[in-house]
């Protein structure tokens, strides 16, 4: 099984689907492996079409079954910083390196290898194979993909999303929503205050609501929360605006951002941020009727909210026995997958330290334990019907 896999991995590697570039290579590759094997394949699209989601199953038709997710996008690459080339697999000491060894195409490798195995088995339950595009830059992929499933069905019962975490069972990762607000105001002569409006008084009365929000979220978070620290958490990173000591400022830009363990606190923290806003700018237009504060989303990551007892957990129990369920501070595609209904949980191999550097590499003892569970996951679980 590993010479299989390492075969696909080779081939994998050499398309060099870097974030936000074509993408339909590998795709097509992917559609010409599973096709003979019987998979139903439903492939959909970027808007300007250069770019394609995957979406196979294997075995029955109807909902249940196992999604094996993972993004065909990698990040990019400075050749000179890589001791063999980044877009050839190259094996030294029991690993193999290359770009996305490691996040993920080492974790896809495995599944595409185990694919004929599970073509031949009597599955009762179905196998689906998901592969996104542009993970790496927006999460623009998996939404597309996610919004056909949701509509058109099959409604699976878990996912398994195969990220770099050392074979350990992710349950929990928080959101990362950033947004920049702009703020127009109406410049002056500070010796005369009342006839503009200060941007930057304006900002700073933002950003003191957002701290006060910020500080309400601790009160929020579950008891039991398993984060560090274990609340939602806000920032405003970056404040700019105005040009002189003596002028009133009439433009402002800060950049903030929150990070949410549950959706419920982004509600929370959008909401009353609205609302402060829009008392603001009445404000400022009393003076100036063309004042605004407007804010525009960089992006909205959902996290991964813990579900004691999911589908998924449950999943990976059975394949793995007792496991401690970890968190992680990084983003994936699992909180979407939850979002559209389908339990999720992060478990693959390769270490998250190593993805996105030079000479990015992946154990070939990682592969082979991945292996074995995806070969446990056929035998045991798809072959028993519920
Ligand atoms: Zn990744």
């Amino acid at each position: 099984m590993l010479d299989d896999t390492l075969k696909i991995l080779d081939d994998l590697i050499a398309f060099e689907s870097v974030a936000l570039t074509p993408n339909l290579e590998l795709i097509d590759y992917v559609v010409n492996y599973l096709e003979p094997l019987g998979a139903r394949i439903t492939l959909t699209h970027s808007p300007d079409q250069t770019k394609a989601n995957l979406f196979a199953t294997l075995g029955p038709e109807g909902n249940g079954g196992i999604v094996l997710s993972g993004h065909s996008d990698v990040v990019p690459v400075d050749p000179a910083d890589w001791a063999t080339p980044p877009f050839t697999t190259d094996y030294r000491q029991g690993r193999v390196y290359g770009r996305g060894t490691a996040d993920m195409k080492g974790f896809i490798a495995c599944v595409l290898a185990m694919a004929p195995r599970y073509a031949a088995l009597d599955l009762k339950r179905p196998l689906h194979i998901a592969l996104t595009f542009d993970e790496e830059d927006g999460f623009h992929g998996a939404p597309i993909l996610l919004e056909e499933l949701v509509r058109n069905g099959p409604t699976p019962a878990a996912v398994i999303i195969g990220e770099p975490t050392g074979l350990r069972v992710v349950g929990a990762h928080k959101g990362c929503f950033e947004y920049t607000t702009t703020f127009t105001g109406m410049n002056g002569h500070s010796s005369l205050p009342d006839q503009a409006v200060s941007a930057v008084h304006y900002a700073v009365r933002f950003i003191a609501r957002l701290l006060e929000l910020g500080a309400a979220l601790p009160a929020l978070a579950p008891t039991d929360s398993p984060y560090n620290p274990p609340s939602s958490t806000v920032n405003a990173g970056v404040i700019s605006g105005g040009i002189a000591r003596c002028t009133v400022a009439g433009d402002c830009v800060v950049e903030w951002e929150m990070r949410p363990i549950q959706d419920s606190d982004a509600d929370f923290v959008r909401t009353e941020l609205a609302a402060a806003t829009e008392a603001l700018v009445a404000e400022m237009r009393q003076t100036h009727p063309e004042a605004a504060i407007e804010t525009e989303t960089v992006c909205e990551v959902r996290g991964l909210e813990f579900a004691e007892g999911s589908p998924a957990l449950l999943l990976m129990g059975e394949l793995l026995g007792e496991n401690p369920v970890e968190v992680v501070s990084y983003g994936t595609e699992a909180g979407l997958f939850q979002a559209a209904g389908v339990p999720a949980v992060v478990w693959g191999p390769g270490d998250i330290e190593v993805a996105h550097k030079p000479d990015e590499s992946v154990a070939l003892s990682d592969l082979e334990a991945c292996l074995e569970s995806l070969e446990k996951l056929g035998l045991d679980i798809l072959t028993k019907t519920l």
